[in-house]
């Protein structure tokens, strides 16, 4: 049997891995990006109407896309509904749009570190990365893809210079600019939240997701894009899954009809607010002397710098294994894994595991790391 040439540039997901072993007992979790159980919506509010049964138009459902536009003309985007494009999760968006952009050797400025899941698909089509650190200027490249909202994994939120520096840039380079934006309304400071692509010369993508702000087994999101790739990410999106599930739809668009949308949010923001500062004292009190961090505005992850700069925190999650504490090791991240803070750095996610196992998988982790660095 002979795989597709492509075949050899697809990594799996360090990640996805992970999350295979933290579903058995005992095994406290830091690793994946796993939204608060008790922060879902009541199942109670499920409802599904006859006509979701049915084949569903390739774009989305028309009420939910009207639902979309408004969503994200609030966030400073003006966009119409024919615009959007509901996505069977926001990660179909980077696969969408790999397709349509990336070739062999195609430069793609990403950010270093970045979201690694997008790496996975670049790479997967013949990426020629061109790295640039979050907040700085991107290279020239074809397509500059970036999370300047909270970013997974540093959990940077570009300044208002930053964004507008951004634009200037992708202009000069006549880049398609892709912004990556899941974490919108994960926010618990106040900062400039206005979509980069928001008043962009050229061409651009724009995508957010339901996964943190609602449910994320749903696996639902949308992306809103510029006149000239409407048209071939609607072909791309019909090729690829006809359309999104509609029972999701109909649920997402009920919850969004249904709820004090902004409440939610609100509620949301409090609840996860509370859990970063629970994990951000903990840290302190553990971490003091092992690592630099800063605490996140937004988003659902620490990004920890350690402070030796021989340590390998690939090593270091093989004896975090033995004791039933997981975390991600940084250098999935980087897209050029020779960076110097490549080996040194970890990500750990504060919204999933419960206060109790934050403290007792932090205290485990700590002396873990301590002795490694030491010996
Ligand atoms: N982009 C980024 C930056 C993410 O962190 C994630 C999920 N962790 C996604 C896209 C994909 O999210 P989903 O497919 O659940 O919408």
């Amino acid at each position: 049997m002979q795989l597709a040439t492509r075949m050899d540039r697809l990594v799996s997901s360090p990640v996805r891995d992970l999350l295979a072993l933290t579903e058995q007992p005992d095994v406290i979790s830091f690793a994946g990006g796993l939204p608060a159980q008790d922060s879902f919506p009541s199942r109670a509010s499920l409802e599904i109407p006859e006509s979701a049964l049915q084949y569903g138009a390739s774009e989305g459902d028309w009420p939910l896309r009207e639902r979309i536009a408004a969503l994200v003309c609030g966030r400073g985007l003006q966009c119409d509904p024919e615009h959007v494009i509901v996505l069977s999760g926001s990660q179909q968006g980077i696969d969408l749009v790999a397709k349509l952009l990336v070739d062999t050797g195609t430069p793609v400025a990403v950010e270093s570190p970045t979201y690694l899941a997008a790496l996975q698909v670049f790479s997967l089509f013949g990426a020629h990365y061109r790295p640039f650190a979050p907040g700085q200027a991107p290279p020239s490249a074809n397509l500059v893809y970036l999370n300047p909202t909270f970013q997974n994994p540093t959990g940077h939120c570009y300044s208002t210079a930053e964004r507008e520096h951004m634009r200037v840039e992708c202009a000069r380079h006549q880049a398609v600019l892709f912004e990556d934006d899941p974490y919108h309304d994960l926010c618990f400071e106040n900062c400039d939240r206005t979509p980069v692509v928001s008043g962009y010369a050229g061409d651009w993508v724009y995508q957010g997701s339901f996964s943190k702000s609602l449910a994320p087994g749903m696996r639902l999101g949308y992306l809103v894009a510029s006149e000239n790739l409407v048209q071939p990410l609607i072909r791309l999106k019909q090729a690829a899954d006809l359309h999104s599930n509609r029972l999701a739809q109909a649920w997402v668009m009920h919850l969004l009809e249904a709820e004090h949308t902004a409440e939610r949010v609100c509620r949301l923001q409090d609840h996860y607010r509370a859990r970063r500062d629970h994990f951000g004292s903990v840290l302190d009190a553990h971490f003091g002397d092992l690592a630099d961090w800063s605490l996140p505005e937004g988003g659902l992850f620490f990004w920890l710098t350690l402070r030796d700069r021989h340590a390998d925190t690939t090593a270091i999650l093989e004896a975090a294994l033995a004791e039933k504490v997981v975390f991600m090791p940084g250098r999935p991240f980087y897209p050029d894994t020779r960076h110097a803070d490549a080996n040194r750095t970890l990500r750990l996610n504060f919204s999933n595991a419960t206060r109790d196992d934050v403290e007792r998988g932090l205290a485990v982790l700590a002396p873990l790391i301590r002795s490694a660095v030491q010996g």
